[in-house]
């Protein structure tokens, strides 16, 4: 089938890769050239601008950064919008807003195509893995259609609902990960401060009730001082702002989310925003040191 994949970065480097792997032709665009080149050199096809991969690909994934960029890519004077894409289904992998997903949606029926919003989580070693998980929003014959890729890319998928869904789906990801990400942070601080064996309260601790995603995944990283991302600091500070801007429409108030956003914030203002938001230690941890 021939696809297209807008979007190369972290993740969209390694989804390319299992696309191309399962014997699909992927047209590629990235807004630095050069990280799609070892994707070419596996048998992808480099267009010069989105409207081009749109034009070519019966499929078209994105995988941008900000809500911002998705809009470029879609609306922008070199966008996917900008040449037919009736028949067309287009999926954006973005954690977006569920508003900007809604407005894709009807751009694109009215333009004789349909759209998926379809966050993932599982972070780089998941895309890298094909472990992904896809929180997908929009209508089941359309996400009927993308199944089969969805699971060239993942484990686990569902529809969540209509347009948007998957994005709020996504806020209510994160809002459990700022949890997770805190408590991380905080319980290696303490057992460090209390002369513990850190390796030794990991193993133990993952037997137990406390045991999660962000302790298996990143206190190995944290332990071999290793801050690369992963998962940009500054994204996940885009994302909690997003979940913090959906909960305000609801009249709801996450105290416990926006103190984690405060967190991050602060280790952005420290000059940590390309660090993986495992550096959150750094808050406490001179240069993420241990001693
Ligand atoms: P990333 O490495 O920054 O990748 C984003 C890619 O999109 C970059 O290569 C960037 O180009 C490209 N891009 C941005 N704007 C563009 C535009 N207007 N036109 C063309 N290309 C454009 O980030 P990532 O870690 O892959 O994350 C991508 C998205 O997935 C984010 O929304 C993030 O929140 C979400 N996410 C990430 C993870 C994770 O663990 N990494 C997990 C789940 C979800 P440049 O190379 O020029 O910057």
């Amino acid at each position: 089938m021939e696809l297209g994949f807008i979007g190369t970065g972290v993740m969209g480097q390694s989804m390319v890769g299992h696309l191309l792997a399962a014997g699909h032709q992927v047209a590629v665009y990235n807004r630095t050239k050069s990280k799609t080149d070892g994707l070419v050199e596996k048998g992808a096809q480099w267009f010069d601008t989105p409207t081009e991969v749109a034009a070519n690909s019966e499929i078209i994934f994105t995988m941008v950064g900000y809500p911002r960029d998705v809009e470029e890519v879609y609306y922008g004077d070199k966008g996917i919008f900008q040449t037919d894409i009736a028949g067309k289904v287009l999926v954006d992998f973005t954690t977006s807003t569920p508003d900007l997903a809604e407005r894709i949606y009807q751009t694109a029926v009215e333009k004789g195509a349909a759209s998926i919003d379809a966050p993932v989580s599982g972070g780089d070693l998941g895309a890298q893995n094909a472990t992904l998980t896809i929180m997908a929003g929009g209508d089941q014959s359309t996400y009927d259609r993308v199944l089969p890729l969805f699971k060239i890319m993942g484990k686990s998928y569902q529809l969540q609902g209509g347009p948007g869904k998957g994005q709020h789906t996504k806020m209510a990801n994160q809002i459990m990960i700022a949890g997770t990400m805190t408590g991380l942070t905080e319980m290696l601080v303490y057992a460090q401060a209390a002369n513990l064996d850190l390796p030794q309260v990991i193993q133990t601790l993952s037997g137990g009730g406390a045991n999660n995603w962000s302790m298996t995944n990143y206190s190995p990283r944290i332990l071999k001082e290793d801050y690369s991302p992963g998962f940009f600091v500054k994204h996940f500070i885009k994302d909690l702002g997003i979940a913090l801007d959906e909960a305000a429409k609801m009249n709801l108030d996450l105290p416990s989310t926006k103190l984690a956003k405060s967190l991050y914030d602060q280790l952005a203002d420290k000059g940590f925003e390309n660090d993986g938001t495992q550096a959150l230690i750094k808050l406490w941890w001179q240069d993420g040191k241990k001693s």
